[in-house]
């Protein structure tokens, strides 16, 4: 079985090493070992030609001691049961690291949303979302957009979930999920926010290593919601970006890629391939790139041993869930690079997620100022506690970012009990 198709197995590697790492509670290690709750879904839809066709989604519930169920949606073709699985983990360790009360879920539906029309899109995110029907909702599970997703299905979620309320219970349904547009209570900030958390994650870790981002260079591997963000930020950091890669291909220039030229470019044709301003590159070479900082932005399961061996960059930070295999990661460490984990680096989505969460709960409008603000802080204060665990502990970033968040999750645990 390849790493993509046991993504779980890789992720309770990872849950293990911190467990052991702390001792943890024999109970709390049990519970936390498997999801609560694994919603498989067939639904069917009607295509543009009149035939139908069965859809095959997922909703993993996690955990939800630490707050209401919380994850993404994927659209993909590759999205399978251990996959959804070890996304919801990692989303059950990353709201506990962050300090956000939420859970961990993730979801998906097994397609390639480029072989549907729109049309066939919203009748697929509808129907997928009446199939939920109540194992989601504003108190209980609230997925956001991920990959293959955006804006445009979370206002279609949004909508579907909200017909199955009265009139007058609908406007406080609207937070069953985040990543909404903003006409349709989306929070300022949001769309950049997974890219923005990273840049700020960033920002304290080089601090500390004393690594100016002015004047550093990075390369990107998806140009999608995170990597473009990232990208963009990074630069505006006087970071210079010198190749960048996506479904369609890999590109480079040594004397640096523009990362708005490019996302306007990649928003028009739909892929970095065909893009003048750069060279098209094989694998081999983009991996190889010589920058310090490499920001795998796509799928997971991306940096394994088959490649590792070409990074040359100081710092890995994982834009995107799972991108770094254990195997490759522990490579990686002993050449001296710096894999700044996942649920660190990326945490800042479900960050701005709670803030639009609290913003409906609450009927209020936050200014991007604001949004941003209290991001930095809350990217601040988990970097700086990450670094410290690293330090006290030993153990690698990855490492003492998990005994953190499990760590939290036990203690709520040995407060709580269980019932009965
Ligand atoms: P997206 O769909 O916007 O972008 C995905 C990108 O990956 C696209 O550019 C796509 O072309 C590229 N890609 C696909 N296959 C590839 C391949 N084989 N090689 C190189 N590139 C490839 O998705 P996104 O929301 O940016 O998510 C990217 C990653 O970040 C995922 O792992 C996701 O779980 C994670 N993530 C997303 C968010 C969020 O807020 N959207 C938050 C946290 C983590």
């Amino acid at each position: 079985m390849s790493d993509h198709q046991n993504l779980f197995a890789m992720a309770t590697a990872q849950f293990t090493k911190a467990a052991d790492l702390i001792n943890l509670n024999p109970m709390v290690r049990t519970i936390l070992s498997e999801p609560q709750n694994e919603i498989i879904v067939n639904f069917p839809v009607t295509m543009d030609d009149g035939s139908h066709r069965l859809f095959k989604g997922y909703r993993i519930q996690h955990n939800n001691t630490h707050g209401p169920y919380k994850g993404g949606i994927r659209f993909h073709e590759s999205v399978n049961l251990s996959e959804v699985k070890a996304l919801a983990a990692w989303m059950t360790w990353k709201s506990a690291l962050m300090g956000i009360p939420f859970g961990g879920a993730k979801g998906g539906v097994s397609f390639n949303p480029r072989n549907f029309s729109p049309a066939e899109i919203q009748r697929i995110t509808r129907r997928f979302t009446y199939a939920l029907g109540n194992n989601i909702g504003p108190e209980y599970d609230i997925p956001a957009p991920d990959v293959g997703t955006g804006a445009r299905e979370m206002v279609w979620m949004m909508d579907t979930y909200m017909q199955m309320f009265n009139a007058s219970e609908r406007n406080q349904t609207r937070r069953v999920v985040t990543g909404k547009s903003l006409l349709n209570g989306g929070s300022l900030g949001r769309d950049k926010a997974t890219g923005q958390g990273l840049v700020f994650c960033f920002d304290v870790w080089s601090q500390h290593a004393g690594f100016p981002i002015k004047g550093s260079t990075f390369f990107v591997q998806g140009f999608g919601n995170v990597g473009s963000h990232a990208a963009r930020i990074m630069q505006a950091r006087g970071s210079r970006m010198l190749a960048a890669s996506d479904h369609t291909g890999a590109i480079g220039n040594a004397d640096g890629i523009d990362a708005h030229d490019l996302a306007a470019y990649v928003a028009q044709k739909g892929g970095v391939k065909g893009y003048a301003r750069a060279k098209e590159i094989q694998q081999t070479e983009f991996y190889h790139t010589k920058a310090d900082i490499f920001i795998p932005a796509a799928l997971e399961c991306t940096v394994t041993i088959d490649n590792e061996a070409l990074i040359q960059a100081k710092y890995v930070v994982e834009g995107a869930n799972g991108p770094t295999t254990p195997e490759a990661e522990a490579k990686l460490a002993a050449r001296g690079i710096t894999v700044i984990p996942d649920i660190l680096a990326n945490s800042g989505g479900v960050t701005v997620s709670y803030f639009e969460w609290v913003q409906n709960k609450n009927s209020e409008l936050w200014d991007l100022e604001k949004v941003d603000e209290e991001l930095n802080i809350m990217m601040t204060r988990s970097t700086e506690g990450v670094i410290e665990e690293m330090k006290s502990r030993k153990c690698d970033p990855r490492t003492a970012a998990m005994c953190l968040a499990v760590g939290r999750l036990e203690k709520i645990y040995m407060e709580r009990g269980i019932f009965p």
